[in-house]
């Protein structure tokens, strides 16, 4: 329908994206939404709306980007050669005016060439804690299901890597011959799972830095890799604290006294020092 449309306006994905790709990082993966409900081409500008992308022209003013225009029907209009959307003082500005930014639902698919205010604004906490489709193929372990090192069907187990399988088996096995039942707790991981669980750490330890005392990211996780499982119950992890070091066993994380890795090298001279938290692991830096 645009398409005799002459060429007076920038094409959008890019300015969208550009102004806009801070906030949709910060709010986890925006092409989940199946709706694309968020940013109708055409759609009228809501007062409430309009105000914000009004508020945010003026912000982006004020913060070293002079020639930003007005939204016209809720939209900018951004003419070749007034500004470059993509240019680091539009980023820098957007990225200080993050408060009266408008917030968009995902990241615009569309080819029109504006940029339209949403039609139900999604709150960043609504976004993190939408549920995300997670299952066992993801590593999922059901709650109340009580998960051996040899259910191999179920991925968190079957996906770890072999040598870690092989030493925990072992290990099981001989703890049962003192009473004790090995249970996984958390296994192999997929990098989406390992998502929400940071994801989810986020809100509940109030930022991200907390949050990676806890959990690692997708990219250095070891459940993701299959190099890290969590024993339970208590008396299990305890039986892995005092025996696993022959198996090659070891506790990496004092804060984590579940989590155990394969340290081949622990069979003959012990397990390495403790890191107090994953944040001294050289590994979690990126
Ligand atoms: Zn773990």
């Amino acid at each position: 329908m645009s398409k005799a449309k002459p060429k007076r306006t920038l094409t959008l994905p890019l300015v969208a994206l550009a102004i806009f790709l801070p906030l949709l990082a910060a709010c986890g993966k925006p092409g989940d939404s199946s709706g694309g409900s968020g940013a109708a081409a055409g759609g009228g500008a809501a007062g409430k709306d309009n105000d914000q992308f009004v508020k945010f022209a003026q912000c982006l003013r004020q913060n070293g980007v002079p020639q930003w225009p007005d939204p016209v029907d809720g939209k900018f209009r951004i003419r070749p050669g007034s500004v470059d959307p993509n240019s680091p003082q539009v980023k820098a500005a957007a990225q200080k005016c993050k408060s009266s930014r408008p917030l968009v639902a995902s990241a615009p698919s569309r080819s029109s060439a504006e940029v339209g205010p949403p039609t139900r604004p999604i709150s960043r906490q609504a976004r993190l804690t939408r549920p995300t489709r997670l299952d066992e193929g993801d590593g999922v372990i059901p709650d109340g299901v009580a998960v051996s090192v040899f259910d191999e069907e179920r991925p968190a187990v079957g996906k770890l890597a072999p040598d870690l399988l092989d030493a925990l088996r072992r290990a099981a096995t001989d703890a049962e011959a003192d009473g004790v039942e090995f249970r996984v707790n958390s296994g192999w991981r997929s990098p989406k799972y390992q998502q929400r669980l940071l994801q989810d750490a986020v809100v509940k330890y109030g930022s991200p830095e907390e949050a990676a005392r806890w959990v690692s990211t997708p990219q250095t996780s070891a459940h993701v890799k299959g190099e890290g499982v969590d024993i339970g119950p208590k008396d299990a992890a305890a039986w892995l604290s005092e025996h696993g070091a022959p198996y090659g066993l070891c506790q990496i994380y004092r804060n984590e006294p579940w989590h155990y890795e394969l340290r081949p090298d622990a069979v003959v001279g012990g397990c390495p020092p403790l890191y107090a938290d994953p944040t001294e692991d050289p590994r979690m830096r990126r």
